[in-house]
């Protein structure tokens, strides 16, 4: 099994080294998923968040200034309806952190299950929630949350999120014993973060049981403290995506739409460095112009878009890899 110093080292390679990283990282997929990419639908459900990210035009610090909106049961509804009609059968809800997508979310669920005749993966990503809503939640249909932790280095994850670390982990923890199919992931590039706190995260996160992990580079987004701090370095992602998927063959790895936004092209590469996962946007295009998440410029990945790069990188779309024979993972 793979240590932080192996995965360390995994992260400094270049050269042909590196291609031979990425080769191994791209046969550890191929045993687990052979050519199958999973494409996942994501849908944006608020841009309201407690939270005060430093990274993040969404923070609590510019509500004031954001447009706020608030998507209804109906209307993330009738959205997935469009989902199902593609045959796309992972559907993520995300929004930012407030208690108010427990109820939004939670009323759509049942309605979206049963278009599915139960054979979804209805996947949240609504931020800390206390246990009692997180039950709530899987009860109404929901089976599997994305909670990144961004990075487990106490300190930086304070300064950066303004949270405690524990909160987050502990949030993951009531997840995974509830029966949820969990995600975590990190940002590389945050100021101040280091290879070793790299090769920390991913340790963590499969010592913790994961299903899920991600990478994205950190884009620095306008109105927020980080505007001025440089991007993260796209080539050192590439590196983590391949670490993490020798780290843990099981993983499921998004190519990120970040890899895009920092370098053309870059969404693809992250399949040849063994991921197994993309997504596109579902949300309605009055409403996602409001979802911040890398400022107002950011390029939106639809379903051709993402087919294409599939294409591009020579695999084949696919499921979900957690519906089981009687459908809900
Ligand atoms: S990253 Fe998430 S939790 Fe942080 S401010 Fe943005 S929406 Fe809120």
């Amino acid at each position: 099994m793979l240590d932080e110093r192996d995965i360390r080292a995994m992260l400094m390679v270049q050269g042909s080294e590196r291609e031979e990283l990425f080769t191994q990282a791209r046969a550890a997929r191929a045993g687990v998923y052979g050519d199958r990419v999973v494409v996942r639908a994501v849908i944006e459900v608020t841009n309201l968040c407690r939270v005060d990210c430093d990274f993040c035009p969404m923070r609590r610090s510019n509500t004031r200034t954001n447009d706020v909106f608030h998507q209804t049961p109906a209307e993330m509804i009738e959205t997935a309806i469009g989902v199902h009609a593609l045959g796309v059968d992972v559907i993520c809800f995300q929004g930012g952190e407030v208690p108010q997508t427990t109820t939004s979310v939670g009323a759509a669920l049942p309605t979206i299950a049963e278009l599915y005749g139960g054979r979804v993966e209805l996947l949240l990503n609504l931020g800390n929630k206390t246990r009692a809503e997180y039950a709530r939640l899987r009860e109404q249909g929901a089976t599997s949350y994305i909670i990144k932790h961004e990075t487990s280095d106490v300190d930086l994850h304070l300064r950066m999120r303004h949270e405690a670390l524990d909160r987050r982990l502990a949030c993951t923890a009531d997840l995974l014993d509830l029966g949820y199919r969990v995600g975590s992931g990190m940002i590389i590039g945050l100021p101040g973060q280091s290879p070793d706190s790299i090769a920390r995260d991913i340790v963590l996160c499969r010592d913790m049981g994961v299903h899920m992990m991600s990478a994205a580079p950190f884009v620095p987004a306008p109105d927020t403290p980080l505007a001025g701090v440089p991007a993260g370095d796209v080539e050192l992602t590439l590196n983590v995506l391949a670490a993490m998927r020798l780290a843990q063959p099981e993983w499921t790895i998004p190519s990120v739409s970040a890899m895009r936004a920092s370098v053309e092209g870059g969404q693809r590469r992250g399949f040849d460095a063994g991921a197994n996962v993309i997504v596109f946007n579902a949300t309605p295009a009055d409403v996602r112009d409001k979802y911040l998440i890398y400022g107002k410029d950011r390029k939106v990945s639809d379903y051709e878009y993402v087919m294409d790069v599939i294409a591009q990188a020579d695999l084949t779309p696919g499921g979900s890899v957690f519906l089981t024979e009687t459908g809900r993972p």
